[in-house]
This record gives structure tokens, C-alpha cells and sequence, in this order.
């Protein structure tokens, strides 16, 4: 978890890696099935491109078509997922009806003052049409509003491990083995 541009996918990549467990992106998936046009696509785009979330319906059945395949049997790192309280509600029942639960929630911390200088970068490298200054301003409403409140949700069950997410990929990396004991 954290806010857009808070290293969640670069630092989800390695970990994923280092882990040998797959990754799954909500926003990755997404941003696929839009190129693709496929139904979820079309029905994901507008509201993705103004910088909303996408219903939670939704998410749910991308994650739980996630869990079912082989390759998650030994475990899955989520990036992007969960942003609302019903997604957590939802994510545990999807992970109890395995016997499974959520190992450890990672809290990627960074000042607002650094993601608008990182979103105002990525906009100028990747071209994501949700980096755009209106559609950015919304997205961290959303996560305020909507995403931040599910770290508390998670605290209680004592599962988060909070990173400061400046520094360099390596030490940030770093932080995140000592957090998970590796
Ligand atoms: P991301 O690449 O994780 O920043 O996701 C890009 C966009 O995809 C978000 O701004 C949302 O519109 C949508 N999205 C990705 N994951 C979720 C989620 N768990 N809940 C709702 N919307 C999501």
C-alpha cells in the first residue's frame, strides 16, 4: 500500500522475485484490458483515466480469479490491492474460503511535496493518461479519502510493516527484506 507513485511497483517487482511468487497489479491488469478493449477494459477505462477506483465488484473478481490459478498456490504479492475497506472485507473472506489470510500489509510512507515531483516525472516518461495534473489531484483524493483508512483496518490485525519510501531502489529494497525478517 501507499499512495500513487509511492515505489509500490518497482519495489513489488523485486520483492516478487527475491519472494519466487507472483506479483498481480490490479492497476497492471487493468491498464492491459483497456489496450486490449476487452469488456473489463471497457468498462474500467473512463473512470481509471479520471483517476477514481474502480468498483470494488470488480476488483474482487479480478482477485479472486487471481487466487484460483496453480501458480498462486504458494502465495501472491499484491500491488495496488486493497484500496477500499470492502476490498479488505472482501480480500479476507476470498483468502479465509483458501484457509489462507494476509501474511503482512507493506506501508510505502512518502510526503505528499515528493509524489507530486515523482507523478510530474512518470507523466513525462510513461505518458499514463491518470499522471495528468487533474487526473493526479483526484487519484490522491481518492487514496486519501478512500485507501489510507484501510492501514488502520490492517494495524488492528498487526500485519503492517511501515516503509520510508526515500532513497535509492536498493535501500529502499533493503528496508523491505529487514521489515519481512529476510
Ligand atoms: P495503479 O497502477 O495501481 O496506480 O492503478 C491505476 C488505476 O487502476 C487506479 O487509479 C484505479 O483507477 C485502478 N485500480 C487499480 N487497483 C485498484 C483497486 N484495488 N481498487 C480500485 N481501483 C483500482
Amino acid at each position: 500500500m501507499g499512495p500513487p507513485g509511492a515505489g509500490k511497483g518497482t519495489q513489488g517487482a523485486l520483492l516478487a522475485e527475491s519472494l519466487g511468487l507472483p506479483k498481480f497489479a490490479t492497476g497492471d491488469l487493468l491498464r492491459d484490458a483497456v489496450k486490449r478493449g476487452t469488456p473489463l477494459g471497457l468498462k474500467a477505462r473512463a473512470v481509471m483515466e479520471a483517476g477514481h477506483l474502480v468498483s470494488d465488484d470488480i476488483i474482487l473478481g479480478v482477485v479472486r480469479e487471481e487466487l484460483a490459478k496453480p501458480e498462486a498456490a504458494k502465495g501472491v504479492l499484491f500491488d495496488g490491492v486493497v484500496r477500499t475497506i470492502p476490498q479488505a472485507e472482501g480480500m479476507e473472506r476470498l483468502l479465509a474460503e483458501k484457509g489462507r489470510r494476509m501474511d503482512a500489509v507493506l506501508f510505502f510512507d512518502v510526503t505528499d511535496a515528493e509524489i507530486l515531483a515523482r507523478l510530474q516525472r512518470r507523466l513525462s516518461l510513461e505518458h499514463r493518461a491518470d499522471d495528468d495534473p487533474v487526473a493526479v489531484s483526484t487519484r490522491l483524493r481518492a487514496y486519501r479519502e478512500q485507501t489510507a483508512p484501510v492501514l488502520a483496518w490492517y494495524e488492528v490485525r498487526k500485519v503492517v510493516h511501515r516503509i520510508p519510501a526515500v532513497g535509492t531502489i536498493e535501500e529502499i529494497a533493503g528496508r523491505v527484506r529487514r521489515a519481512l525478517g529476510r
